[in-house]
């Protein structure tokens, strides 16, 4: 299993063209969607994400909210105080957390979620591989991007090219 993030950066890119190759390649042939899921589980349970937390360095947090409703109560303070000091304006319109040059997001501390109980949904569920709506066919175009970032996505890929015989 790979887990060193800057070679996974470096292997994600490089594979890029052949991963948008396999998506076109994986509707096209028959396979289970049950499958797919039972390997993103089995890889999932191998990875140690305290000893990653590289989406919460890279990745944008779209809030709804629900999100903010609980964070705000959790952090204790009102809602539009919790608008005001913790988030931003993402560039295609909604809120974000706010993120800083040091952590990425404003609430990791270290290598660790400082509001884990009440994290927002887009945290609780990610990388949408496991938990996400519809099948993982349907859902592979958000995996492509991830293949560089994170290393569940990045090995689940690679698995499932070899295991449907696509190379
Ligand atoms: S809220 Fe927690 S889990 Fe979500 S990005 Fe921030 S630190 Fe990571
Ligand atoms: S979900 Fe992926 S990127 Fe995020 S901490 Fe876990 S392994 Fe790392």
């Amino acid at each position: 299993m790979l887990t060193d993030l800057v070679q996974i950066r470096r292997l994600g890119q490089q594979n890029k063209s052949e991963n948008s190759r396999f998506r076109a390649y994986l509707r096209n042939h028959r396979h289970s969607d049950r499958r797919l899921r039972i390997m993103a589980e089995e890889i999932e349970s191998q990875i140690d994400c305290t000893q990653c937390a590289n989406c919460c360095r890279v990745g944008e947090v779209p809030l709804v909210d629900r999100d903010i409703e609980k964070l705000s109560k959790f952090v204790g303070c009102t809602k539009d105080e919790f608008v005001r000091d913790y988030t931003q304006s993402a560039a295609e319109g909604g809120l974000i957390l706010k993120r800083t040059e040091e952590s990425g997001c404003v609430f990791l501390h270290v290598n660790l979620c400082s509001v884990y109980e009440a994290r927002p949904h887009n945290c609780a569920n990610y990388p949408h591989l496991v938990r996400g709506a519809g099948s993982i066919d349907s859902r592979m175009w958000e995996f492509l991007k991830r293949t560089e970032h994170c290393p569940i996505v990045y090995n689940w890929m690679e698995a499932v090219k070899t295991d449907i015989g696509f190379r």
